[in-house]
């Protein structure tokens, strides 16, 4: 019997499958499993516990004098849990997390066996790091990199069955200082923010010394059965169906959104949740999306660092605790043709250590101006460099999404709600009105009153937008569902910290001039609007007119991931980058490369799974079934039946036989089209030709016979588990 029909009879023999602890209160488990201040506090001296405190706040480094003393007081905590292993815990540029375990159990050089955590392993380990993406920065003979404590990001026991581990959020880089991850580009982004917003903030309030970026991320995700998930090569080597005729029903009913959780489901985000509240996750949201069997999560937003460390950590524990549960999450975008895909929108906002949010209009004249001029400058940066935050999202997954009239389009725009729209045009109107004494800019623009506190409720929601404004953040809704949030937090905190250096270089021009500060804020805020409306856009993003449009304003749309990398490494992102000090020229070089070479390898995969699944799966089961219908042909024709009473048989027989022709000769192609771009040299030529003449010219068209073939082909002779028992058997 074939796997599908083994998995779909399991299903429904399968019932002890709902029971998952839940604690009285989540309060009682929370950061249980975390190195937290609270922690310290109980197992560090007064010193050591007053220099970890002042480097998480300050984002230094730790006293390398007091550093022995923390490790001593981590691993005494650990020990005291049962921990045996520690780990440095980093983010590759493979997309995935990293950990190399090393036990605190030596032995000294006199034989004593002992259980030891020094400084040295805290802070620095060497991971053999030849087999990580390098972009051809380190050269396999110096396979060496090392990776270095990040102390804003807390360590955290990993429990694995009964085995529980140690890990220590790190930095990945080079020996010779490159960086070879996320969190070392996102860290020194996020301290270009710090320092530019700052000194803006200071124009209105000069008790603010530190800005911190703040990220809530909403995971989306689908939930399918395991055995079921096991018959479909497809799904466990590309994360998506490659193949699979639409159901009868998908989401047309809309009925799944928001609905209630599947009991089996609902035990399992129960239980994922539990070991994220362990590890400090602070997870709140829950529910069904539109799609069968697609799910969201979402937590309380953090400081950006913590919460991609966060999204990275519950990514990889979502994927094992479902297999406790025999389901597979799949947190690809487009798992599912003709259904909703999965994104991760990135709730963003700025907030101060005087406890303000940057994005949230305040309550007198001033805090507005001061909400004025980060909103504004926001929509300034992403209208200055919408193609940098569209390669920060670009990969092969999110290719599915963008511009697939369900998830935003590859054109990014930003919506504002009607209300802001009129306030900017309001002031925008106002151009070389003369404004002469300190506060008439303020009164004559009405600005308290114009803007209400409680945006939250007068934002109007606009579901097609890929950055909108919610009330008292940025919403980037455009970044795939399986990507690293630290990508798209790079580019557009950095952008803003570009955008921010400038408004106060323009600020102070004014002033140096004469302008009176609220007035040269007011101007600078004035010619913001007008150099960057254009890319302000409120209506539906998925209709076609506003393809019109936006190319009718010069906005850029670049649907495919190779040609969106381009603008990464444009002299402007170059300078953008090396000027904040995120990336160097050569590191942006390495890392261009290294996205391509990632797409290359998706496609090439999916494009093996492709003539995997047709040769040795669809044709097989076609076959046979030729032959049951050949078989009844000759019977009846034996039988001495006139042929119109065996004409359906025959007209099903030339139909299947001829989509059989059609995936076999375009798969043959297909082999051929791989071959050729697998002998170009040139990386970014190869990405095009696998992205044009691999994918686009042949995986919708061999699909297309496919699909056709599972509608005529006799049920039983099917091995691939459908579209219908993937999305509704739970
Ligand atoms: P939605 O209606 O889009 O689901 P929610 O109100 O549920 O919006 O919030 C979505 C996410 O936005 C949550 O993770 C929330 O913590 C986050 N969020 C709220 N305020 C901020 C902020 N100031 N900065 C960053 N994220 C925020
Ligand atoms: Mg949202």
């Amino acid at each position: 019997m074939s796997l599908r029909f083994d998995a779909v009879n399991k299903l429904t023999g399968d019932t002890d499958r709902f029971s998952v602890d839940t604690p009285a209160k989540i309060s009682a488990i929370f950061g249980e499993n975390v190195f937290t201040l609270k922690t310290a506090r109980e197992f560090l001296s007064n010193e050591a516990y007053k220099s970890l405190a002042a480097s998480i706040k300050d984002a230094k480094r730790v006293d390398r004098s007091v550093a022995n003393q923390i490790a001593t007081g981590m691993r005494a905590w650990a020990e005291s849990k049962g921990v045996t292993h520690f780990t440095h815990w980093f983010q590759p540029l493979s997309g995935t997390t990293a950990e190399k375990h090393d036990s605190f159990f030596t032995l000294k050089s006199d034989g004593m066996p002992i259980e030891e955590f020094d400084s040295a392993a805290l802070i620095q380990q060497e991971p053999d790091a030849s087999s990580f993406p390098s972009g051809g920065l380190r050269a396999t003979f110096e396979a060496r990199g090392y990776t270095a404590w990040d102390p804003s990001s807390p360590a955290f026991i990993m429990e694995i069955g009964h085995g529980k581990t140690l890990c220590i959020p790190t930095i990945f880089v080079s020996y010779t200082g490159e960086s070879l991850d996320y969190k070392a580009p996102l860290l020194k982004a996020l301290e270009a923010l710090n320092k530019a917003a700052v000194d803006v903030c200071n124009f209105f309030d000069k008790n603010i010394s530190r800005v911190t970026a703040t990220l809530g991320w909403e995971q989306e995700y689908f939930v399918i059965d395991e055995g079921l998930a096991n018959g479909r090569p497809d799904i466990i080597l590309t994360g998506r169906t490659v193949f699979g005729a639409s159901p009868a029903k998908g989401q047309q009913l809309e009925d799944h959104y928001f609905g209630s959780i599947p009991e089996r489901v609902y035990a399992f985000m129960r239980d994922f949740e539990n070991e994220a509240y362990k590890l400090g996750i602070p997870l709140r949201a829950r529910h069904n999306e539109v799609a069968p069997s697609q799910f969201e999560c979402a937590p309380i937003f953090e400081d950006v660092n913590l919460a991609v460390d966060h999204n990275t950590l519950l990514m990889d524990i979502m994927d094992r605790v479902a297999r406790r549960h025999n389901l597979r999450v799949l947190l690809h975008e487009k798992p599912f043709a003709g259904i909703n895909g999965s994104g991760k929108h990135n709730n963003w906002s700025m907030a101060t250590d005087t406890g303000v949010n940057l994005l949230a209009p305040g309550k007198t004249p001033k805090t507005n101006l001061m909400f004025l001029t980060f909103f504004v400058n926001t929509i300034k940066a992403v209208h200055d460099y919408a193609d940098i935050l569209r390669a920060a999202i670009a990969s092969a997954p999110n290719d599915h999404r963008l511009g697939a009239n369900e998830a935003p389009p590859a054109i990014l725009s930003v919506f504002i709600g009607e209300y802001l729209s009129n306030v900017l045009s309001d002031i925008e109107t106002r151009v070389g009105e003369k404004f002469d004494e300190q506060d008439e800019a303020i009164l004559k623009l009405d600005l308290h009153r114009s803007i209400p506190e409680l945006m939250l409720d007068n934002t109007d929601r606009n579901r097609t937008s890929p950055f909108a404004f919610t009330g008292n953040k940025f919403e980037f809704r455009a970044v795939g569902s399986s990507a690293n949030c630290a990508n798209a937090m790079i580019a557009l905190n950095t952008i803003m910290a570009e955008t921010l250096k400038h408004f106060k270089k323009d600020v102070d021009a004014l002033m140096d001039k004469g302008d009176k500060k609220e007035i040269a804020i007011m101007h600078v805020i004035q010619k913001y609007i007008a150099e960057s409306k254009n890319i302000l856009f409120e209506g539906d993003n998925y209709s076609q007119e506003w393809h019109h449009e936006a190319e009718r304003r010069g906005l850029p749309n670049v649907p495919t991931t190779p040609l969106a990398l381009d603008a990464m490494v444009s002299e402007k992102a170059k300078k953008l980058f090396e000027s904040n000090k995120v990336y160097t020229h050569e590191e942006i070089e390495a890392r261009h490369e290294i996205e391509l070479e990632k797409y290359i390898k998706k496609v090439q995969i999916e494009a093996r799974v492709m003539g995997d699944l047709a040769l040795n799966h669809i044709i097989p089961s076609v076959v046979e079934y030729q032959n049951v219908l050949i078989e009844n042909i000759r019977g009846l024709k034996e039988a001495g039946l006139p042929e119109s009473l065996y004409a359906s048989q025959l007209e099903i027989l030339k139909r299947i036989s001829r989509h059989l022709q059609e995936v076999y000769t375009k798969v043959n192609e297909l082999i051929e089209h791989r071959k050729i771009a697998n002998n170009m040299t040139d990386i970014r030529t190869k990405a095009i030709a696998y992205c044009s003449d691999v994918k686009e010219k042949f995986f919708d068209d061999i699909r297309y016979h496919a699909d056709k073939l599972e509608t005529l082909v006799n049920d039983d002779n099917w091995t691939l588990p459908k579209y219908r028992e993937l999305l509704f058997l739970r």
